[in-house]
């Protein structure tokens, strides 16, 4: 279930070893082509005025608000969120390294089978290189952002959030494509909604496609519809989640700044990793397009985010995937340090203090709804599930990352894979049943 991080990923890693279908509830991803120009024309008719209003033309979005006004911004196409990522890619596993989740092998893997690097920074704006002296000198360790871009076809365009025109951008399309070229069956604008269990076991999924609802028997199920689908299909199935929901808020702050033209540059350059949040870099669309107080020209402002690791506490629920989330006291403290330091960025870049306005406080990084423990650290398996019912998405973290998360996901979910079809194995033909993890050949699902 779904196309994104987890879900290509575990597709691509169990195809071969079963036959495997792949139901995504949205359709095929198309990038926004808008121009900015038209953006701002729209945006001066008074057409953008609520943050929602984006899926009218851009499908692939999905946006909602939570209880207390924080806006969740998530994809809803083939590739999940991945195809709106700014392409940032790096590991953060400590929190499962300590509940004894060693992902050693899977990043290895990965490593070279997705191209990261940090060519980009050859390719600076002087905006971006300044910035990034000034953060070098007030001792602040920026560093450089991995990309999961391809340099020689970036054009710098900085419309990676609205999907990647040039196909330099990695996205978890190409290990959906992996997939469907060895034999798996995808099927777009199929929306599950429940994972019907009989006996303690899954014996499928019920769908809705179109209007029509569809129930697919599998030996395996593994949902991977985000932190905020999957914990809706599980409540839904009968299977209680915990209400420990992240979402990794969002906040830029920012000052107009003649020709600072950072929506011609790569979005997050560089990083600069505090305890509890990152700040780096960034060109806000949401709040260039919907937030009253960004109404400027695009090439005219300069923008730092700020990424909170924020404290599990909340829920997403109901048919309708409520959203039950808004900022601890922790998170508030944490919040206006960062605020403060990017303030202070800003000044010493020679912004007027005066001017300084700040952006609309979003999240993209939803997880935590079903945090693995110790004691499933071996098997990938929370005991709660039904024994053929898999997780391999974020909902699986234990905490936030306060860190672009995707890398860490492919990681999670192919061994999730992995573990999955061991015990699969286990279970139809004993416990001496041998099983080689790694990738599969067309063989070895025939036989299966
Ligand atoms: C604007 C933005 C920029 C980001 N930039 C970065 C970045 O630079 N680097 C990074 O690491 N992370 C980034 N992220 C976060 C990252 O993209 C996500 O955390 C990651 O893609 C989550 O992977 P996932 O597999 O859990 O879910 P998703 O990628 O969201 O995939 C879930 C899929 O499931 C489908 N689905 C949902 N419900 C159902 C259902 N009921 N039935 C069937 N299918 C369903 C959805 O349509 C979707 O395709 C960004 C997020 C946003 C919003
Ligand atoms: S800057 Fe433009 S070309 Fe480069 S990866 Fe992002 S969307 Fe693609």
């Amino acid at each position: 279930m779904g196309s994104g991080a987890g879900g290509a990923a575990a597709a691509r890693e169990l195809q071969g070893t079963c036959r495997v279908t792949i139901l995504e509830a949205g359709r095929e991803f198309r990038a926004l082509s808008l121009s900015i120009k038209w953006m701002e024309r729209l945006r001066g008719w008074g057409f953008l005025f609520d943050e929602r209003v984006i899926r009218l033309a851009f499908r692939a979005m999905k946006v909602r608000r939570a209880r207390d006004g924080m806006v969740m911004v998530n994809g809803a196409a083939t590739g999940g969120t991945t195809v709106l990522s700014a392409g940032n890619a790096l590991r953060v596993d400590d929190d499962l390294r300590q509940l004894g989740v060693r992902l050693d092998t899977e990043f290895a893997e990965l490593s070279r089978e997705v191209p990261v690097s940090t060519a980009h920074q050859a390719r600076w704006s002087a905006v971006t290189r300044r910035l990034f002296q000034i953060s070098r000198d007030r001792g602040l360790a920026p560093r450089p952002t991995p990309k999961l871009v391809d340099s020689s076809r970036c054009r710098r365009c900085g419309r990676c959030v609205l999907g990647c025109p040039y196909g330099a951008k990695w996205d978890s399309r190409r290990f959906l494509d992996d997939a469907v070229a060895n034999g798996a069956d995808l099927r777009c604008g199929h929306r599950v909604t429940k994972v019907v269990v009989r006996g303690g076991r899954a014996i499928g999924v019920r769908a809705r496609a179109g209007a029509r609802t569809v129930f697919l028997p599998a030996d395996l199920v593994v949902l991977a519809a985000g932190g905020l689908g999957t914990p809706v299909i599980l409540e839904r199935s009968g299977i209680r989640c915990e209400p420990r929901l992240f979402v990794d808020p969002v906040l830029c702050v920012a000052a107009p700044w003649p020709q600072s033209m950072q929506h011609r540059e790569v979005p997050m350059p560089f990083v600069i990793q505090r305890p509890g949040y990152i700040v780096s870099p960034y060109f806000d669309y949401l709040s260039f397009l919907f937030n009253r107080g960004w109404r400027r020209p695009a090439g005219r402002i300069l923008g730092l985010m700020i990424k909170l690791a924020d404290c599990e506490q909340g829920t997403v629920r109901g048919r309708r995937g409520r959203l039950d989330k808004g900022l601890t006291g922790q998170d508030r403290a944490r919040l206006a340090e960062a605020e403060a330091l990017c303030r202070q960025i800003l000044v010493d870049f020679g912004v007027e203090p005066a001017s300084i306005f700040t952006g609309t406080l979003n999240a993209g990084h939803p997880g935590g709804m079903l945090p693995l423990t110790a004691a499933d650290a071996e098997t990938l398996h929370p005991q709660r599930l039904p024994q053929n019912l898999y997780v391999a998405d974020a909902s699986l973290f234990p905490r936030s990352l306060g860190n672009p998360p995707i890398l860490t996901i492919l990681a999670l979910a192919r061994r999730v894979a992995r573990a999955a079809v061991k015990a699969l194995w286990g279970d139809l033909f004993g416990e001496s049943a041998s099983v080689r993890p790694g990738r599969p050949s067309r063989r070895s699902g025939e036989a299966a």
